[in-house]
């Protein structure tokens, strides 16, 4: 199973895509994770990576597309694999796309969680990231996930900010990027729109409503997968 997983920022992907993960038994590969983890491990990626996500800005094509492509190729990814963050552009769309096509794959499911610009800054200013596992998650203006004090609700571990997620500026430019129907975001999800309504159906198009809680987005988001 190979799925496309949109929402923006702040719109509870992380924490729909582990369920997913769970669901399908494949992995899921978050741009944003790779970029973090080679930051703190002070990698050349890391270091190529690091100021444009401070500010914001979409990491380039010419870094993204191939260490993507060279992670769906990895051992881990022949069963599927749940994409989330990527793509992020319309261009990223139509590499991905040629990429799959050249290996005889196609997309199965494009998951779209929608959610409006508001909402999501105020979520991702909430946000709390679990030391121990990136899965756990935590928002102090989410009553169901509301940290236990200052630690972990999960497994009380310590809890931190990423400082893009602080930085009103960067949230507010990550979200231009995401809502841009030109070039961001949203023309790549509507590429994939578009694809499905061309050929039938493939992919299968789900779109859930961000709004509610954590556990009513995850219902909706299963009823409407099916099995
Ligand atoms: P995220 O964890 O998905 O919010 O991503 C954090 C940051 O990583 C983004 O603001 C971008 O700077 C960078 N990033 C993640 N995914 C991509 C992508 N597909 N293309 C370019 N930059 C990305």
């Amino acid at each position: 199973m190979r799925i496309l997983f949109f929402g923006p920022n702040g719109s509870g992907k992380g924490t729909q895509g582990a369920i997913l993960k769970e669901k399908y038994s494949i992995p899921h590969i978050e741009t944003g994770v790779i970029f973090r983890e080679n930051i703190s491990k002070g990698t050349e990626l890391g270091k190529q990576a690091k100021e444009y996500i401070d500010r914001g800005e979409l990491v380039p094509d010419s870094i993204t597309i191939p260490m993507v492509m060279d992670r769906l190729k990895q051992d881990d990814c022949k069963n599927g694999w749940l994409l989330d963050g990527f793509p992020r552009n319309l261009n990223q769309a139509k590499e991905l796309d040629k990429a799959l096509r050249a290996e005889g794959m196609d997309v199965d499911i494009v998951v779209e969680i929608v959610l409006d610009r508001e909402i999501a800054k105020k979520r991702i200013m909430g946000r709390r990231l679990c030391v121990n596992d990136n899965n756990h998650p935590n928002n102090i203006y989410i009553d169901a996930i509301k940290p236990d004090g200052d630690k972990c609700r999960i497994c009380g571990g310590e809890l931190k900010t990423r400082s893009d997620d602080q930085d009103e500026a960067a949230i507010d430019k990550r979200h231009d990027i995401y809502y841009d129907t030109e070039t961001g975001t949203m023309a790549a999800i509507n590429y994939f729109k578009e694809l499905s309504k061309q050929s039938g159906g493939k992919p299968k198009i789900v779109e859930v409503d961000g709004r509610p809680s954590v556990q009513e987005v995850t219902q909706e988001l299963l009823s409407k997968l099916g099995n």
